[in-house]
């Protein structure tokens, strides 16, 4: 198939560009020894789990339905077609709080089991351990390292995300629920606290987790960095991350496993859309197939503008449009943009980034049809995976 024959809206993710992340995060396991694993919520095409699970250590998950995912679509095919791949993929999954309803199934299903309170694990820390589980505890370190995103920084006061160093020490000293004898069911402490961040701020967040938990990391045989650590983008400092990696091995002899969302995937993906119609209310305005509300929900939620190919900031080239989407929502906008020639009906445009939270949290609000997946083949082929119809609007409702 060709590129003008994809019907639009369309996410394309490109092989090599994928390909190219993976081999940046392979380096860092091959030079340190850390494990790397997918946090599917940020990418979950899972036509493309065998690849990833060649080059990473398996994935984690959200919930149960993340964590079945990944054992049929990259722990079982990759076992089947290499011998050496048993037992090498690890499924791990974090959730805020477990229900009796899934739990059984997660005993099933994944290898670590990273639990967010004292609580939680008295209710299923037993069962866990019986059923030959690692345990980890989800620790919140209270040390921001960014400002301004609130709903993104899980140490922000009141946050649900984590047991604070106080509550820790209440249970490790028997104080708290449970009693000190919950603490030797853990194997492994777990913290998530960097999005989109680069390693001076994991480097910073290192030196809290060692002065408020550092004498119990020990007795730990791991310790999970959580994902946000931006690997793959142009720029960040990989050699102070394995320096850190390298610090939690040498000195408590820790195995680190990371687990990015964003890097495995940023910049490996594309949304094709086609100009519908062009209005004019004091400026020009293009009405596209594609809505940032359904399609791209991150350039609402984030914010952000993302990028658009051959196109530049407003007024940079001669002809500036507002581009927004087909839905009732007046802030439906996804950006200004600027181009070389003016926009015709049916010409289409292709927005960059968009492997990475984009096809995980897309709607149908307004009836829109979700868009299709397509893969960019490494031969440069174009290939559909799914196309979704108006039955995938019904069948949800
Ligand atoms: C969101 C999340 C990740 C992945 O974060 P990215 O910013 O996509 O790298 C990893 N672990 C946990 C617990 C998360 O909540």
């Amino acid at each position: 198939m060709f590129f003008s024959q994809l019907p639009t809206p369309c996410y394309v993710v490109e092989e090599a560009l994928i390909e190219k992340n993976l081999r940046v995060l392979k380096g860092v396991m091959d030079r340190t020894g850390a494990r790397i694993l997918l946090a599917q919520k940020a990418f979950s095409m899972y036509h493309l789990y065998p690849l990833i699970g060649e080059y990473l250590c398996g994935a984690t998950a959200s919930g149960l339905y993340e964590a079945r995912l990944c054992a049929e679509e990259m722990i079982r095919p990759g076992a089947e077609e290499k011998e050496k791949s048993i037992g090498r993929l690890e499924n791990h999954i974090f959730s805020p709080a477990y229900g009796e309803a899934d739990f059984e199934a997660i005993l099933r299903y994944c290898d670590h089991i990273v639990f967010n309170s004292w609580r939680q694990i008295e209710k299923f820390g037993i069962r866990a351990k019986a059923a030959g589980k690692s345990i980890g505890l989800r620790v919140n370190l209270e040390c921001s390292t960014q400002e301004g995103h609130a709903i993104y920084d899980p140490c922000a006061p009141g946050s649900r995300l984590g047991v604070t160093a106080e509550r820790f020490e209440e249970a490790a000293s028997g104080e708290g629920n449970g009693g000190s004898s919950l603490i030797s069911l853990v194997d492994g402490l777990h913290f998530h606290t960097l999005c989109e961040q680069d390693s001076d701020a994991l480097e910073c967040t290192l030196d809290a987790v060692e002065e408020k938990f550092g004498k119990y990391l020990s007795r730990m045989k791991w310790i999970n960095f959580g994902g946000g650590h931006h690997i793959t983008k142009e720029g960040y400092d990989i050699p102070r991350l394995e320096r850190c990696i390298g610090r939690m091995k040498e000195r408590y002899g820790l195995t680190v496993y990371l687990e990015p969302g964003e890097a495995v995937a940023l910049n490996a993906g594309f949304l094709v859309t086609t100009v519908l119609e062009i209005i004019r209310n004091g400026m020009e305005i293009a009405i596209l197939d594609t809505s940032a509300a359904c399609h791209m929900p991150d350039v609402l939620e984030m914010p952000y503008r993302p990028p658009l190919l051959q196109s530049g900031l407003p007024g940079e080239k001669a002809y500036t449009y507002r581009l927004g989407g087909p839905t009732c929502l007046a802030g439906d906008i996804i950006g200004d943009y600027s181009f070389d020639k003016p926009l015709q009906e049916g010409d289409r445009l292709v927005f960059g980034d968009m492997a990475i939270y984009s096809m995980v949290k897309n709607n149908t609000f307004n009836g829109m049809p979700l868009p299709g997946i397509a893969l960019r083949e490494k031969s440069g082929e174009y290939r559909l995976i799914k196309q979704f119809g108006y039955e995938d609007f019904k069948g949800r409702l």
